[in-house]
């Protein structure tokens, strides 16, 4: 798998367009989220496309977006307080841009429901 061209997130991902980054590595990279819903979202995505998390995704680059989730909450000085962490994954979990991302959303108390 490599990058689709008409996708915003693999520009990101590999610098074509340029953001706010938090954290990166070979295969993944963290972002933040240029509509914030909470003090600290951020977007840790991988540099390769998968469309979602159940998208033949190999284990190598899940494991390196769980590692990323733990980088930015300690970058980001959340590791402590409690965050959320969300991959919404198809149209009608709100799912937008279909390049599979994980949300990690802290530095507030955070709503207690899960949708
Ligand atoms: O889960 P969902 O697909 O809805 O999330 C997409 C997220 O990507 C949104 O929170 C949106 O604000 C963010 N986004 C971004 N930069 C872009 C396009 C979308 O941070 N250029």
């Amino acid at each position: 798998m490599a990058q689709k061209d008409d996708c915003i997130f693999c520009k990101i991902a590999n610098h074509v367009i340029e953001s706010d980054y938090v954290y990166e590595d070979d295969l993944v990279c963290a972002f933040r989220d240029n509509s914030p819903q909470a003090p600290v979202h951020v977007l840790v995505v991988p540099k390769d496309h998968y469309d979602n998390i159940v998208d033949g995704v190999p284990a190598d680059v899940l494991a390196a977006m769980v590692h990323a989730v733990g980088e930015v909450v300690r970058i980001c000085g959340i590791d402590k307080d409690g965050f959320r962490v969300i991959a919404n994954t198809g149209a009608a979990a709100g799912q937008t841009v279909m390049h599979l991302h994980m949300h990690v959303l802290g530095g507030k108390k955070l709503g207690e429901g899960l949708i």
